[in-house]
């Protein structure tokens, strides 16, 4: 049989395993892709990409082609909730509450003084197809769509996994020396016997793509629009419609609608019933609806106990799945995969030692688990939602309609119910202005030298970030003037490099750097921001790099802080050179 050597196997061509080609290709590391599926995933799904994630896709060259075809900020910025779309009932039709979410409208200056650039909007069934063009052209003989892993067994050298190339009918093998398995969680790790660890089965959602002409009903700005009405008994079995382009205003073309059933519900897989349930739900009996797919998945909140076992490492929805709430599905699958591709790239070099590979369980999991936990918890404060508004469900229709007729009153008790939601309702920006889970997540352990300092503090609700350069941190963003450039600090780390930032009196660092490069073949590139360097355009470096005269932060590959020091120390080549074998696992070279 034929036989292919490669350094890393990519099994998965969604999300993860094409972020993880791009990520490898441009860090000149050899890799086979292959999804099982001819096409990408014909399935809406995720539709958010966070502003971590817009960074990443930023200093890899794709985040302009994502912008240029996702939903504009002032198109996505925003969520609604009404009662229904249609429908001419006295509780028909009622926008009863708004909310700027992602980064928009009122969230916008927050979310541009932290990063160099925006969360984006852009459907999977949309962005996977980009994904694959752009992993296609960095690397045109990598990517193998209708290719499926079959077999496989680990060996000392590596992988060696049997693959069929389903339309040549020809079956061939890959010999490995790592697997990214950005499969979702249908191959390896069950084989593997990987526990996923957490409650499941939660509850059914169907989620239905369809085209439909609803500009008399749906407004131009909202991206979500919940419905909370009496008949649906709550926010997620009323429904959630949700934009899906390529027209991103009230004349979407496409949409998705979200709603759930109980497990136990024999209705629940009758596609016949969907299109009538659907008119039924926003209430347009005679609405036109052409379905393009009805799609049912399962509430799962659930983390793989490992994200490596042997050279196999679990990426994506294979290593975690939780919730769509927040968003953290898709954007966690990147980041485990930017995460990931840089230590293949140094192991695979031979600069770093196959320990260093470990620090991605100890770095990722505990984040995944933070998001598994962060998802479930916004999914479940709709149910805090809907009783604010004086819904209970499982109640009968008509005590809801009551509560809801209440609610709506324009008297006192109505006033008092509209202004308890209004609190309670505020509440879900653990959701829809999730900053600090988005931007601010570290590592405590891994390929890091902790600094003993302690970490900020963080704001319970996810929404406040604290920039810091403290260790496992993502480096905090500030522009900065680099040979008449407006740049970002972020600029200063490029794929597969390291970073090192100092200031004027920290000239023996960049000294040092230039010897530790030397002397391991890591690639660090340096910076002086401050008097005979770049210029800190706003004072944000100043106040957020947490570094006195003569200090220095190392910063990875992946734009995460590795090392820093406060101030210049006695022999900064001595403490560089630790600091590179501890992130990169290796021996301190002998001075010369
Ligand atoms: C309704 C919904 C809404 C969501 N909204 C969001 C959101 O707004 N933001 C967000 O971040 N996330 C969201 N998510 C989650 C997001 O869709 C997933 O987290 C994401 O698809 C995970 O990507 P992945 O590449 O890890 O896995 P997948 O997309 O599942 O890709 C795995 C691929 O591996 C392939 N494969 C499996 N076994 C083999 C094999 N043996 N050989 C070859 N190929 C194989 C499969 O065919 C598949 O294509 C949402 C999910 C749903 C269901």
């Amino acid at each position: 049989m034929r036989r292919i050597n490669v350094p890393v196997l990519i099994v998965g061509g969604g999300g993860c395993g094409l972020c993880s080609s791009i990520f490898l290709s441009d860090m000149g590391v050899e890799h086979h892709l292959v999804e099982r599926h001819a096409s990408t995933s014909v399935l809406p799904k995720a539709h958010y990409l966070n502003q971590r994630t817009m960074e990443i896709a930023r200093s890899h060259g794709f985040a302009d082609t994502i912008y240029a075809v996702g939903a504009p900020m002032e198109r996505f910025g925003h969520i609604q909730w009404v009662t229904s779309l249609g429908g001419d009932g006295p509780l028909d039709r009622r926008r009863f509450h708004e909310f700027d979410g992602f980064g928009g409208g009122s969230l916008a200056e927050r979310y541009w003084r932290d990063s160099p650039c925006m969360s984006s909007n852009y459907p999977q069934l949309r962005l996977e197809p980009l994904l694959r063009q752009t992993a296609e052209e960095r690397a045109p003989e990598s990517i193998h769509f209708g290719h499926e892993v079959v077999s496989w067994e680990q060996q000392p050298e590596g992988v060696l996994a049997e693959i069929h190339d389903r339309a040549a009918d020809e079956t061939y093998e890959v010999l490995a020396t790592y697997v990214i398995a950005a499969d979702g969680g249908k191959t390896f790790g069950p084989a593997l016997g990987v526990e996923m660890v957490g409650p499941t089965n939660m509850v059914d959602m169907v989620s239905t793509h369809f085209a439909a002409d609803l500009s008399d009903y749906a407004d131009d700005d909202s991206m979500i629009t919940w419905s909370i009405n009496a008949e649906g008994q709550g926010s997620w079995t009323s429904g959630a419609l949700v934009k899906m382009g390529p027209t991103w205003n009230r004349h979407s073309e496409e949409w998705v609608i979200h709603f759930a059933f109980r497990p136990d519900d024999p209705a629940r897989f009758d596609e016949e019933a969907i299109v009538p349930r659907l008119r039924e739900l926003l209430k347009l009996p005679d609405l036109e609806i052409e379905v393009f797919k009805v799609s049912h998945w399962i509430l799962d909140r659930i983390v793989a106990e490992r994200f490596r076992v042997g050279s196999i490492f679990l990426a994506g929805d294979a290593a975690h799945r939780q919730p769509p709430t927040t968003g953290l599905g898709l954007n966690g699958a990147i980041h485990d995969a930017h995460n990931l591709c840089w230590k293949l790239a140094e192991v695979l070099a031979g600069r770093a030692s196959d320990a260093l590979l470990d620090s991605y369980e100890a770095e990722r999991k505990p984040v995944s688990e933070d998001n598994a936990d962060w998802a479930l918890s916004a999914f479940t404060n709709f149910a805090v939602v809907d009783v604010a508004m004086g819904l209970l469900p499982g109640a009968p229709v008509e005590a809801n309609v009551a509560a809801m007729q209440q609610f709506f009153a324009e008297d006192r008790v109505g006033a008092s119910k509209r202004a308890r939601f209004a609190e309670v309702i505020n509440t879900q920006r653990m959701e829809f202005h999730a900053h600090d889970i988005e931007i601010g997540f570290s590592y405590d352990n891994g390929a890091l030298v902790a600094d003993g300092t302690p970490a900020p503090s963080r704001d319970p609700l996810g929404v406040e970030y604290t920039p810091t350069t403290r260790p496992g941190h993502r480096l905090p963003h500030a522009w900065i003037e680099q040979d008449g450039q407006r740049i970002s600090t972020h600029d200063l780390v490029r794929p597969g490099a390291f970073a090192l930032i100092t200031d004027a009196d920290g000239a023996e660092w960049l000294r040092a750097a230039e010897t530790v490069a030397a002397e391991t073949g890591v690639t660090i590139h340096t910076a002086v921001i401050g008097t005979g360097g770049a210029a800190d355009l706003d004072g944000q470096w100043a106040t957020d790099s947490e570094l006195q005269a003569g200090g220095a932060v190392l910063v990875r590959p992946d734009q995460h802080v590795g090392w820093r020091s406060a101030t210049l120390v006695s022999s900064p080549l001595q403490a560089l050179r630790e600091a590179i074998a501890s992130i990169l696992i290796h021996q301190v070279p002998a001075p010369a």
